[in-house]
């Protein structure tokens, strides 16, 4: 990807003149906290060094002109649109967000921009939401006004979910926007409370594998799970009304409720609740510099989402395991909706090299395709650069 600097010379040759702003909105992996965002419960993900960067110049007509630099492609729409694009897909994320701020009544402003971004593209590392909330803060410097970073997040969240027509939780907006350097977010989803917990500065780095498996089942699955949840809680809740989601389910609760829940039924709920109380424990862990145990409750978690929860895959499976035989890793498991794209690893500093080189033989090896790596740092969410 081209960095600012040579971002703000393509923008000369596309448009001419130089540009007012530039912007950029990261990526993230969730640490530790997976298919619990949307049963209210919490999540513990990071914003990444990779993101989307946007650079451009206000225009006072209403148009908004943009210049893909990773498709080569030109989209443009004037403001008050609210028409999909079918021809420039990625467009959409942008539009999007311009028909959720129009419809609050933001003063909007056209622009000229250019976008580029290092986040890989649908590999469950939310180049999505980084792209919709660049182009949220592109917007607010465009027409030079200032969202708030939790109220930025619901409305890109809304863009997604209204506009491209993806019902996604609210975890990737939350962690674009809100970010922290050196640090991961537990983000309590059902009240928006979160909690920065510092990252170790220094002996350990964030491994993301990408398994190179496009998500095939990924849609209808994940609306099976979702529906697999509610008939939990509407099962429990006929004893404990208190039981708005499995949020509020112990598993006591849930132990004493196993005779009204299918097998399959009681298998998705045991994975959300213990992911829940795993997730509280990895941040005690991580607080009190306890990598072991971290480590360990990312491999629980990993196991639960593949036998209880079912979303894993043969794919994610032979690299989490190649990665778990690598001496220095703490723990290893597949992050995202599941059925390919990508793992995080918690890795010791110096076996970050022999662990790209075992995980990724291992990995060919066993599933004939090649694996991606990215070590990253956690990043800072959403800001402007220019
Ligand atoms: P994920 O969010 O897991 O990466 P999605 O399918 O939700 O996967 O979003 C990927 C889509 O986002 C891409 O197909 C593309 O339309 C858009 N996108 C992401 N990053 C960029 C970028 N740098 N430039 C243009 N479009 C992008
Ligand atoms: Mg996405």
């Amino acid at each position: 990807m081209s960095d600012i600097a040579e971002l703000m010379d393509r923008f000369e040759s596309v448009f001419g003149g130089p540009p007012t702003f530039a912007v950029r909105a990261p990526g993230r992996v969730n640490l530790i906290g997976e298919h619990t965002d949307y049963n209210d419960g919490f999540v513990f993900p990071a914003a990444i060094d990779y993101d989307v960067r946007i650079v451009g110049r206000p225009r006072d007509d209403g148009k908004v002109r943009l210049w893909s630099a990773l498709f080569g492609r030109r989209a443009q729409f004037g403001l008050g649109a609210d028409r999909r694009s079918l021809r420039a897909g990625w467009s959409n994320y942008v539009r999007g967000v311009a028909v959720i701020l129009g419809g609050e009544e933001y003063p909007l402003r056209g622009m000229d921009a250019i976008l580029d971004g290092s986040v890989p593209l649908s590999s469950g590392l939310s180049s999505s939401a980084a792209l919709e909330v660049a182009s949220c803060l592109a917007f607010e410097c465009a027409g030079e006004f200032s969202i708030e970073p939790k109220r930025r997040a619901l409305l890109c969240q809304r863009a997604e979910r209204e506009f491209v027509g993806v019902q996604c939780g609210i975890m990737d907006q939350f962690i674009s926007s809100l970010g922290r350097a050196d640090h991961a977010l537990m983000i309590d989803t059902r009240t928006l409370d979160f909690k920065a917990v510092p990252l170790p500065s220094s002996g350990v780095s964030i491994v993301i594998g990408n398994t190179n498996k496009p998500r095939g089942l990924v849609d209808s699955e994940y609306n099976r799970r979702r529906a697999e949840c509610e008939a939990g809680v509407a099962a429990i809740r006929a004893s404990a009304p208190h039981a708005a989601a499995l949020r509020d389910v112990s598993m006591d609760l849930l132990d004493a409720n196993r005779h009204v829940l299918s097998d399959v039924v009681y298998r998705r709920c045991r994975h959300v609740i213990s992911e829940n109380v795993r997730v509280l424990e990895s941040v005690r862990a991580l607080e009190a510099g306890d990598l072991t145990r971290f480590g360990r409750l990312m491999n629980e978690s990993h196991d639960s989402l593949r036998d209880d929860y079912e979303v894993s895959c043969s794919e994610l499976d032979a690299m989490v395991e190649a990665a778990r035989a690598v001496i220095g890793v703490y723990g290893s498991r597949m992050t995202g909706a599941g059925f390919g794209g990508c793992t995080v690893s918690l890795v010791a500093d110096e076996a970050v090299e022999r662990f790209r080189e075992s995980v990724g033989q291992e990995y060919q090896r066993r599933t004939g395709r090649e694996a991606a790596f990215y070590a990253c740092r956690a990043s800072a969410g959403a800001e402007r650069l220019l």
